[in-house]
């Protein structure tokens, strides 16, 4: 081990309460790209920019589009959780993590065990009908073709936030109040790139910031412990 990834154990040895902050790099290892690695969806070809069919307004205007983008592309349904997921469940059952605070949707974390996740951009697991609020499990939406109908004839759309809307305020605040709670936080697979999300950081006033994330990102100066790698293999030497 060198020695960031010593330091990285002994923090987590004598943490009491971890709060866990995540994105798109915890799912790599899952199978699931992210959106701005080299292989990830930003740099792949369609007609519009992901970003661009995955906002508020490209779904009201080109509705068939979003859908059919959405069902090749972000829904990852046989995704099986990694090292990352599965310590993190661990933790949680030891007492010694409060709170998996995440930007993804493929709820991968639950899938491991954990309890308490924080999703910040909502689920692709669930699902509503914008006409009558009925609530719809995934499979509305995969196995269906077109516009997914609910019984009542309007149109049911994932729970997830598009670029353009806003955060769930009750999601954030808890997110805030682990965060403020925790005397270690670990920040991983993410770019910090996307806002609000990436803000959460400064309600942190614990011991130790970590960072593990293969690429560099624009806080690495301020963390006390950065390692540069893969996630869930730096995971599955963690304590
Ligand atoms: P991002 O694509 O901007 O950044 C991913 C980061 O993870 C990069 O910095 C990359 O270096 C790092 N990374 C990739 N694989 C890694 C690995 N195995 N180990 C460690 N680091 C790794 O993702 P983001 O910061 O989460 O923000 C983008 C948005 O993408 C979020 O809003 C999220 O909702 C959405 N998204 C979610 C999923 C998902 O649910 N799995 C997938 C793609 C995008
Ligand atoms: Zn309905």
């Amino acid at each position: 081990m060198n020695s960031e990834m010593e330091k990285l154990y002994q923090a987590i040895e004598k943490a009491h309460t971890i709060v866990f902050f995540g994105g798109a790099g915890v799912s790599t290892e899952s199978g699931i790209p992210d959106f701005r690695s080299v292989d990830g969806l930003y740099n792949q070809q369609y007609d519009y920019p992901p970003e661009t069919i995955l906002s508020h307004s490209f779904f009201l205007r080109h509705t068939d589009e979003f859908y059919r983008f959405y069902r090749a592309k972000m829904l990852a349904l046989d995704a099986q959780p990694n090292a990352a997921h599965k310590k993190l469940a661990q933790w949680e059952t030891a007492g010694k993590l409060n709170a998996v605070v995440t930007q993804n949707i493929d709820g991968l974390h639950q899938k491991a065990g954990s309890r308490k996740v924080l999703e910040l951009h909502g689920s692709v697991l669930r699902n509503t009908c914008m006409d009558c609020g009925k609530k719809h499990d995934v499979t509305a939406i995969s196995e269906s073709k077109g516009l997914p109908r609910c019984e009542c004839g309007g149109l049911i759309k994932p729970d997830v936030v598009l670029y353009e809307e806003s955060l769930d305020n009750d999601v954030m605040d808890e997110a805030i109040r682990c965060i403020r709670e925790a005397d270690m936080m670990i920040i991983g697979g993410t770019s910090l790139a996307v806002y609000p999300a990436a803000g959460l950081i400064h309600y942190f006033r614990g011991n130790t910031l970590a960072l593990i994330n293969r690429d560099e990102t624009p806080l690495d100066s301020r963390a006390d412990i950065v390692v540069h790698g893969k996630i869930g293999e730096v995971f599955s030497q963690m304590p």
